[in-house]
Formats: structure tokens, sequence, C-alpha cells
């Protein structure tokens, strides 16, 4: 488990089309009750927050994981960053996990998500990415959104009408996922960009949280966390005491304020 950036901090940015952003965020991971390592890393250090899942067994998922987020971190301090960067760092996180002191016959791997700060067009806005079950949810006005799609065979099977959503949560394959960063293969994230709000709620979280609580039960302690550092508490926990039965990592992020450039128009 590999943890960078504050866990709980509070931080403006201007972004590079002038527009000022005030972002505050928690962070934090458990162990759970039945895994004997933590194999999740996260980031949270603007303008990237990210979690990872590692996978592989001994220590090898906890390599890949930590991999993944050391390589997005050494974009932390930047105002903003774009797909380039976030492809570049995953390149060289998979390189990285052939060369180190977690290589096995068969190879590491891990999932990640998250969501950077970057302008697309001239809107200030989140770009999100995704590769595995590791997931991105917005919290707008009280309603939630999932804003990735999981790479599991569950999903397929949901997108294909085989099984409902229900039945995906406890089908004997949900763990099992069909993209991953690293087992010696080019990471291919999916990317999409959403509007950067005011008073919109961020979460990226583990699959230890989601297999535990319901959308429903996510949405309701988004709402009644009033902090961010509230928030990840109380999910963090609620996982735990539901069973605990996977690693859980949990990041909210809030964005306090957007403010954008004043036009040239009424300067002179
Ligand atoms: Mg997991």
């Amino acid at each position: 488990m590999t943890q960078i950036g504050n866990g709980n901090s509070r931080h403006s940015v201007v972004l590079p089309d002038g527009t000022e952003v005030t972002l505050a965020w928690a962070a934090a991971t458990d162990t759970g009750l039945r895994r004997a390592v933590n194999e999740d890393s996260f980031v949270a250090r603007v303008p990237l927050f990210a979690v990872a899942d590692g996978m592989g067994g001994h220590a090898a998922g906890d390599f890949a994981s930590a991999a993944v987020v050391t390589r997005l971190a050494e974009h932390g301090g930047k105002s903003s960053i774009g797909t380039a960067e976030i492809d570049g760092a995953l390149k060289l996180a998979v390189r990285d996990m052939g060369r180190g002191a977690g290589v096995t016959d068969e190879g590491s791997g891990t999932t990640v998500t998250g969501v950077a700060l970057g302008v697309i067009g001239d809107e200030p806005a989140w770009i999100v990415f995704n590769i595995g079950d590791s997931r991105v949810y917005r919290l707008v006005g009280g309603v939630l959104e999932q804003l990735t799609v999981d790479h599991s065979i569950v999903q397929e099977l949901v997108d294909a009408g085989q099984i409902t959503r229900e039945e995906a949560e406890t089908h004997p394959h949900s763990n099992v996922i069909t993209r991953a960063v690293g087992f010696h293969e080019a990471p291919i994230p999916d990317y999409r960009a959403i509007p950067l709000q005011e008073g919109m709620r961020i979460l990226v979280c583990s699959d230890g949280l989601t297999k535990e609580l319901t959308p429903y039960g996510i949405r309701h302690f988004l709402i009644s966390g009033r902090s961010p550092e509230q928030a990840v508490r109380q999910l963090v926990e609620a996982a735990v005491g539901n069973g605990g039965r996977d690693n859980v990592t949990v990041v909210v992020v809030d964005v306090l304020r957007v403010v954008r450039p004043s036009t040239t128009d009424d300067e002179d």
C-alpha cells in the first residue's frame, strides 16, 4: 500500500486558461478484515486523484499499484495535465513493474482510475480515466452518477443482458477484470471529460468499497459526510463494517469554487 499526497487537504490552483479552482479533499485506505496485506494505493495531489488496486499475489500486487501511483504523482504540482501525460505515466509504470522486486513469472498488474484537472477546448474539466474495476462517481445536486465503466467479466455479462446488475455483485467471476495496467500489456485507459462544476463531489474508490456498499449506500454517506474527511471516514467504516472482504480505498474531492477569468472586454 502506497499513499502519496496529503490525506486531507485544501488547495487553490489556477488552470492554464486562467480559471481559479479551489478543491478540498480527503483520502484513506484500509486493509479490511479478510486480506493479510493492503495491495491498494492512491495518489491525492493536485492536479491528480487516483486509486490503484494491485493484483498478482505475494508482493506483486502491492508493487504494481505503487508503481502506478508513483509515476502519476510525478505530475503532482502542475496546474493541469492531459491524456498524454497520463498515458506516459502508465507506460513507465508497466516498465517499472517488469524490473522491480515484485516481478513474478505470471507478472503483476493493477487497476487504475481517477480524475485529473485539465482544460478541454476552452472549458475547465475533470479528465476521468479508467482501467479495470475501480470506479469514479460524481455527486451533483444529490444525484450520484458512476462515471467509469468496469472492465470486467460481469460488466460484459450485464451489457449483453445475460445477468442483472444485482446478480453481478454476487457472481462467482465478480473479481475477474478484462483490462489491467501490467501483465506486460500496453495500458489503454478509457477517457472522458466532465465539466468542472462548483459544488460537485467526486468519489474515486477501489472495489473493496463498491462490493460492500450499494449505490444507495454510497450516495447516503457522500451526502451525510459534510467534509470530504467525514465522507471518507464514513464510507471506509461502512465497507469494513459490512464485511471488509477486500482492501478499501476511498478518495473524495470537493470542487468548492470555480472562478473563470474575467473577459478582456471590460478591462480597458
Ligand atoms: Mg480490490
